[in-house]
């Protein structure tokens, strides 16, 4: 065993919110290493020229590998699990930067009554419209307290997008629901597609209020705080699953990680995996236990803080795997919490329309091309007469290389009954469908009566760029039967638990599904196509099709450790020295992507850690 010089300050992985963290303690002169699973890469050289969706879309040359880890799931606690053995669901990333190099870089804040979701509820419909079993509560802060974290990582990185709520004014174009905002975006929304085009004009007929998807790709030119100027998209399409060539997706390595190694006080060490947490015997950390991927040699890192930044589901499982006589449960979990409020999000495509004779040109663009309408996200709208809780982002238009090559990947069948079979975390057109078409479906994407043969390339070949999904992003409460806990059966390759996800949809999703996807119908037959398919109802969870690496919850922030495993600042109430990061620590999960928080949220940690934690030690925030 190796024993390295003490820091004060090491982070699981390198991914977004540990970025965040090293640039803003290195800045202020801490002495911070990061201990990532996978490889070393930066964006140039190492993206330039990688249009290669074989390698990427297909075979997922970015994520974990599931030789070494995965995830077992069952839909309830009544039913026996299996390990995840191909991806599906959700893709975890690896590498320095984490899934914040191949993510999509959609990028939202969270609305006021999202952080009171409890008190807001109750107040406006009473408490027995909270659904059965759920365990929904408020978070442990408001949209007041981190909007400043909002405009400072909104400016530092660049955000695209049109402000809807300036200073309580409301602005013609962006979105008239949002919380209020201090400051507009620091750069105008990106360029337009025609399908977002069509999808604004429908939803204004019906009243709603259309506006451009707020991306963390550069419309133009930029400065961040790498002090490197950065030049706006180039649209080529490459952007879920990719790193960006052009640098214009934002990610850790394209401005916070330069920085803070610029400072000399940051390292990252790659292909190190992190299997624990080392405890002392007053039940605080010690510093980080880790093996050398390559090697196989075990290594200590001490530390007097340690953040785990390893993305929800590897926060959750180190945290249980690091048992201790002081904590014989796991690392935050003297309470039973860790693992609770799991949740996760309703991201599919319900309405998808073929335009015969039309061309969308829908394999470039971005992966943030899309316009979308709040008006039934969150609770935007009146529920009273609903019998669901909550609500969706509805959204149409974006453009990127990976749904056609998802499409084309397809097994025969899959492809007639599937919209464009593409998966970009909410941008209409994620969600692949199974079944056959039932009653009240009209025809299949190839053409009806065509899905075999000949007939079918014909039909391939003369509209595979004349199809458009409306998608929806609904949100995603947690339920006492829906968990993360270790594995009793499975292992991983070094013989330790593997985490067992324990999910299924519930009544209130099938209902708020089938609500949305009205509303989808609706507006898909407004935009004039000339063959509609349409998925009216909710089936099942499906482990086995993609639809986001939005899994949030497990070590939520709360108010006391009866109700939390952290405080708002995601330092841990029963090891003070233990900060968790990222979207473990939502107690609920919205209806947009979780990420614009949970980077929010890093500032907001990283300046209480810098300008108060290291004061007082090992005490508390309040
Ligand atoms: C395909 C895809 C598209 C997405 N699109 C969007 C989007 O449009 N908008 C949005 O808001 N969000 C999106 N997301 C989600 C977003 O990428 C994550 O929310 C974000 O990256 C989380 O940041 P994090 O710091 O918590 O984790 P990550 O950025 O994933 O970083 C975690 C790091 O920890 C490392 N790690 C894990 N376990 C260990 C261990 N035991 N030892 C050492 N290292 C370890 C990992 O290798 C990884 O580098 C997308 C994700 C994916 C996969």
């Amino acid at each position: 065993m190796t024993v390295h010089k003490k820091v004060d300050v090491v982070t699981v992985g390198a991914g977004w919110t540990a970025a965040i963290l090293a640039y803003l303690l290195t800045q202020e002169g801490y002495r911070v290493v990061s201990l990532e699973q996978g490889p070393a890469r930066f964006a140039t050289p190492d993206f330039e020229h990688n249009h290669d969706s074989l390698r990427y879309s297909i075979r997922k040359a970015m994520m974990v590998d599931l030789r070494d880890e995965t995830w077992t799931w069952r839909p309830n606690p009544s039913r026996p699990s299996l390990p995840i053995r191909q991806y599906g669901s959700f893709h975890p990333g690896n590498g320095i930067g984490g899934a914040g190099i191949h993510w999509a870089a959609q990028t939202w804040r969270f609305y006021p009554s999202d952080f009171r979701y409890r008190s807001h509820h109750v107040e406006r419909y009473g408490e027995d419209r909270l659904p059965e079993g759920s365990t929904v509560q408020d978070w442990p802060l408001t949209y007041e307290e981190l909007e400043p974290y909002y405009t400072r990582m909104e400016y530092d990185i660049g955000i695209s997008g049109r402000a809807g709520n300036l200073r309580g004014e409301i602005q013609p174009g962006g979105n008239p629901f949002e919380g209020e905002r201090m400051h507009p975006y620091p750069l105008p929304p990106l360029v337009r597609s025609r399908a977002a085009d069509m999808f604004s004009e429908a939803t204004r007929e019906f009243g709603y209020h259309p506006f451009p998807q707020p991306a963390a790709i550069l419309s133009e030119a930029y400065r961040g705080v790498s002090g490197v100027e950065r030049a706006g998209c180039l649209y080529c399409g490459f952007c879920t699953r990719f790193g960006c060539e052009a640098d214009a997706k934002n990610s850790p390595v394209t401005d916070h990680i330069p920085a803070a190694l610029q400072t000399g006080l940051y390292e990252i060490r790659t292909n190190c995996k992190v299997t624990d947490v080392e405890m002392d015997g007053d039940g605080l950390a010690n510093g980080l236990n880790y093996v050398d991927q390559i090697t196989g040699e075990e290594h200590f890192q001490p530390a007097e803080v340690v953040i785990l930044s390893a993305f929800t589901l590897s926060n959750v499982r180190l945290m249980l795997l690091s048992r201790s006589a002081a904590h014989p449960d796991g690392l935050g979990n003297d309470r039973q919490m860790v693992g609770k409020n799991y949740t996760y999000q309703l991201n599919l495509t319900p309405s998808t329309g073929v335009f015969e004779g039309r061309r969308f040109n829908s394999y470039m663009g971005n992966s943030c091309l899309q316009d979308v309408i709040h008006d039934f996200n969150a609770d935007n709208f009146d529920h009273s007469d609903l019998d669901f809780i909550g609500g969706a982002s509805i959204t149409c238009g974006g453009g990127e290389n990976s749904p056609l090559l998802s499409a084309l990947s397809l097994p025969v069948l899959d492809m007639a009954t599937s919209g464009s079979a593409g998966d970009s975390d909410g941008n209409g057109n994620g969600g692949t469908r199974k079944r056959p078409p039932v009653a009240g479906e009209v025809g299949s994407l190839a053409g009806a009566g065509s899905e075999w043969g000949a007939a079918w390339k014909e039909n391939l070949r003369r509209n595979w760029d004349s199809v458009v999904g409306i998608g929806i992003q609904g949100e995603s409460l947690p339920y006492v039967d829906q968990f993360l806990d270790l594995d009793p059966n499975y292992k991983d390759s070094r013989g330790r638990p593997l985490l067992r996800v324990t999910f299924d949809f519930h009544d209130n999703d099938y209902k708020l599904y089938r609500f949305m996807a009205a509303r989808t119908a609706e507006i898909l037959r407004a935009m004039g196509p000339t063959r509609t398919y349409l998925t009216e109802e909710l089936e099942p969870y499906d482990v086995h099709s993609y639809q986001s690496t939005h899994n949030t919850g497990g070590a939520i922030m709360g108010s006391d450790p009866g109700n939390s495993v952290t405080n708002k600042y995601g330092q841990v109430w029963d090891t003070p020295n233990v900060f968790v990061t990222g979207a473990a620590l939502y107690p609920q999960n919205p209806g947009m992507n979780p990420t614009g928080p949970l980077m929010a949220l890093a500032y907001f940690a990283g300046e209480a850690l810098s300008q108060r934690y290291f004061r007082n030690p090992r005490e508390l925030l309040v």
